[in-house]
C-alpha cells in the first residue's frame, strides 16, 4: 500500500510497533481511560472496617473473575498462555493487594479507590524507574489487575469491551493481557493502542488470536473518536483514520487478497519441499509452545527446527522441574512422529528473563552480550542437567535432537557435551531409557561461531543458522532497538559471507545445516537461501504454506547461479544492492 498516495487533509496516518499481522476495517470504538478515574474521600473512623471489607470483596470478586478467565484461555489459547493468567493471581496474592493497600485505607482513612490509585502509582513509578523491558511488562501486569479490582470497587466490573454492539476496530490507551484474551467473545476486528511493545503479552495474545493490532502509537487517542472509520494494518505497523473511499476500498480489496493466498496456500501442505529440479528441502516450523504443534502439523511441517524451550521458563516464580520438562518434550515428540524435533537448550538471558532462583543476573548493563544461552547452562549447570535429563527420558518416545544456543567456542560445546556425556551416564546407571544415538547440534549465531564452523561441524552432528543473532551480532545492530532498525540488514555482504562460509564447513564435514531465524520464513529471501546449499528451513508455523510454495516455484539450478552472481559483484560492496534483485 503506497502510504504517499493517501489524500492529505481529513485522514490521518499513524505508525506504530507492527504486534499481529491482518488488516481490520471499522468504526473505532474508543476506550476511555475511565477505570482510575474516582474520587478521594475521607472517611469517618467508624466507616474503616467496613471500607477494608468493600476492597476485599472487590479483590475476592476480581479473583473469580480471573478463575473464570483462565478456563477461557485454555479452551482459546492451551496451557501455555495460561501461565499470563497464574501470574494475575499472584498479583492479586501480593502484599500489595492483601496489605498495602488496606493500611492505607486504614491510616490513612480514605476510600479503597484512592487507596489502590496511590499505592498502585508508586509502584508503577518505582518500575518505571528499572527500564527494562522486563520489569515495564510486570508493571503493565499489576495495572491491568488493578483496573480490574478499580472496576468492581466502582460498580462496573464488565470490561468496556462488553458495550460493544456491532463489530468494531478498538482504541485504547493500552490493553492487559486479560482485556485482550476477552475480545474473542467480543465483537473485535482488531485494535490499535498508544503504548506497548512488539514482545508485550498482549502482541503475544493477539497473535494467537489472530486479531490484527497496532501499538505504540502513542498517540492515537488524539485524534480517534468513537464511530470513526479507522484502519489497522497489523503487518505494517499503521492506523489510518477515516480514510478517503478510495484508501478504503484498496485496503478492503488487500485483505480479500490476503485472506484468499492463505487459503490458496493450503493446497501445498501436503505436498514435499522441492524444487523445481527435484531438490528436496526439509521445512520444518519454529514452535514456543506445545499447542502450536497443531499449527504446524496442519500447516504442513515436517518436524520442528526449532523449539524454543526457554519459554518453559517465563511467566512463573520457579524453573520448571525435570518433570515438567519431560511431560511437555515427550507430548511434543509424540505428537510430531514420524518428524524429529529439534530442542533447543534453554537461550534465556537477552531480552528473555525469567526467575531461577540463581542470583541477579538479569540486571546485565549489556544482557545481550551478557549470561545468554549456553553461559548461562554452564554458569548454573544443575539447571542444566534438569533440562538435559528430561530431553534424554523424552527422547525414547519420538525423534529429539539437541541443540545448544549461543555457542561462541569449541570449548563451550566441549563443555556442554561433557555435561551431556555425565547426565547420560547418571540414566544408565539409573536403568532409565535414552536415545543413546542423539543428535547434538550447535546454532551458529554469533559470528565467532561462524568462523569456526569446520572445527564445530567436526564435533556436532549437525548446525543450525540462528540469523536473528547472527545479524544482531555481525552488524552490531541491536535486535530490539527501533534506532538502528534501518541497519538490521539481512542481505549485508558479511552476514551473507558467514552464512555461505557456515554451510560449506558443515558439508565439508557430511553434515547438514539448517535455518531457524526469522529470515528463513521470509519469502524475500528463500531463493539465495537455497542457493547457498541449506538442507533445512524453520520457519514460523503460519509461514510454512507460503515457503513451500515459493521452494516449489523454484529452480535449484537457477538458485545457484543467483548466488554466484550475487557473490561475484565487487561493487556496491555492502548489500551488493541485491533485495530486488534475488526476490
Ligand atoms: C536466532 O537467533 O536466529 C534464533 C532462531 O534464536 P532466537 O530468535 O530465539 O534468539
Ligand atoms: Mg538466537
Amino acid at each position: 500500500m503506497n502510504i504517499e498516495s493517501l489524500p492529505s487533509q481529513s485522514p490521518i496516518v499513524l505508525r506504530g510497533i507492527p504486534a499481529s499481522p491482518g488488516i481490520a476495517i471499522g468504526k473505532a470504538f474508543v476506550i476511555k481511560e475511565d477505570s482510575f478515574g474516582h474520587t478521594r474521600r475521607t472517611l469517618a473512623r467508624e466507616e474503616v472496617r467496613k471500607e477494608v471489607q468493600r476492597f476485599r470483596s472487590a479483590v475476592n470478586k476480581t479473583r473469580a473473575d480471573i478463575l473464570q478467565n483462565r478456563e477461557r484461555v485454555l479452551k482459546v489459547l492451551g496451557k501455555t498462555h495460561e501461565a499470563l493468567i497464574d501470574v494475575h493471581l499472584l498479583i492479586l496474592e501480593d502484599s500489595l493487594f492483601s496489605k498495602d493497600i488496606e493500611r492505607k485505607i486504614t491510616q490513612e482513612m480514605v476510600n479503597a479507590e484512592s487507596a489502590l490509585v496511590s499505592v498502585v502509582e508508586n509502584v508503577r513509578k518505582t518500575f518505571e524507574k528499572l527500564g527494562d523491558e522486563y520489569f515495564r511488562q510486570r508493571k503493565d501486569d499489576i495495572l491491568d489487575v488493578a483496573k480490574l479490582v478499580m472496576r468492581h470497587l466502582l460498580g462496573r466490573p464488565g470490561m468496556a469491551l462488553s458495550e460493544l454492539s456491532e463489530r468494531s476496530v478498538v482504541i485504547a490507551q493500552d490493553l492487559g493481557p486479560s482485556e485482550t484474551m476477552s475480545m474473542r467473545d467480543d465483537l473485535v476486528e482488531g485494535f490499535a493502542t498508544n503504548i506497548g511493545g512488539r514482545t508485550s503479552h498482549t502482541a503475544i495474545i493477539a497473535q494467537g488470536l489472530q486479531i490484527p493490532a497496532v501499538v505504540g502509537l502513542k498517540e492515537v487517542l488524539n485524534h480517534v473518536t468513537t464511530g470513526d472509520m479507522v484502519i489497522v494494518d497489523g503487518g505494517e505497523g499503521l492506523v489510518i483514520i477515516n480514510p478517503a473511499m478510495s484508501t478504503l476500498e484498496n485496503y478492503r480489496k488487500v485483505r480479500e487478497i490476503q485472506l484468499a493466498e492463505i487459503r490458496d496456500l493450503e493446497k501445498y501442505k501436503d505436498l514435499p519441499a522441492q524444487t523445481q529440479d527435484g531438490h528436496r528441502i526439509v521445512l520444518a516450523c519454529n514452535l514456543e509452545s506445545t499447542e502450536e504443534v497443531r499449527v504446524g502439523l496442519s500447516n504442513g511441517a515436517e518436524g520442528i527446527g526449532l523449539y524454543r524451550s526457554e519459554f518453559l521458563y517465563l511467566n512463573r516464580q520457579a524453573p520448571p522441574t525435570e518433570e515438567e520438562h519431560f511431560q511437555n518434550y515427550m507430548s511434543v515428540a509424540k505428537q510430531m512422529l514420524p518428524f524429529a524435533v529439534i530442542i533447543r537448550t534453554m537461550d534465556l538471558g537477552g531480552d528473555k528473563l525469567a526467575p531461577l532462583g540463581v542470583g541477579r543476573f538479569g540486571d546485565e548493563p549489556n544482557p545481550f552480550l551478557g549470561l545468554r544461552g549456553i553461559r548461562l547452562s554452564l554458569r548454573y549447570p544443575d539447571l542444566f542437567r534438569t533440562q538435559l535429563r528430561a530431553i534424554l527420558r523424552a527422547s525414547v518416545y519420538g525423534k529429539l535432537k539437541i541443540m545448544y544456543p549461543m555457542i561462541t567456542s569449541l570449548d563451550e560445546l566441549r563443555q556442554a557435551n561433557k555435561i551431556l556425556g555425565e547426565v547420560k551416564e547418571e540414566l544408565k546407571a539409573e536403568n532409565i531409557a535414552f536415545d543413546t544415538k542423539i543428535q547434538v547440534g550447535v546454532m551458529i549465531e554469533t559470528p565467532s561461531a561462524a568462523v569456526i564452523a569446520d572445527w564445530l561441524a567436526k564435533e556436532a552432528d549437525f548446525l543450525s543458522l540462528g540469523t536473528n543473532d547472527l545479524i544482531q551480532y555481525t552488524l552490531a545492530v541491536d535486535r530490539v532497538n527501533e534506532n538502528v532498525a534501518h541497519l538490521y540488514n539481512p542481505l549485508h555482504v558479511a552476514v551473507l559471507r558467514l552464512i555461505r562460509s557456515t554451510i560449506e564447513a558443515a558439508h565439508k564435514e557430511g553434515k547438514w545445516v539448517g535455518i531457524c531465524g526469522e529470515m528463513a520464513g521470509n519469502p524475500s529471501f528463500t531463493r539465495i537461501l537455497i542457493g547457498m546449499g541449506l538442507d533445512e528451513f524453520s520457519v514460523p508455523a503460519a509461514a510454512v504454506p507460503r515457503i513451500k510454495h515459493l521452494i516449489r516455484e523454484i529452480s535449484f539450478d537457477d538458485a545457484k547461479k543467483t548466488v554466484e552472481r550475487v557473490f561475484a559483484q565487487t561493487s556496491d560492496a555492502d548489500n551488493l544492492g541485491l533485495f530486488s534483485r534475488i526476490s
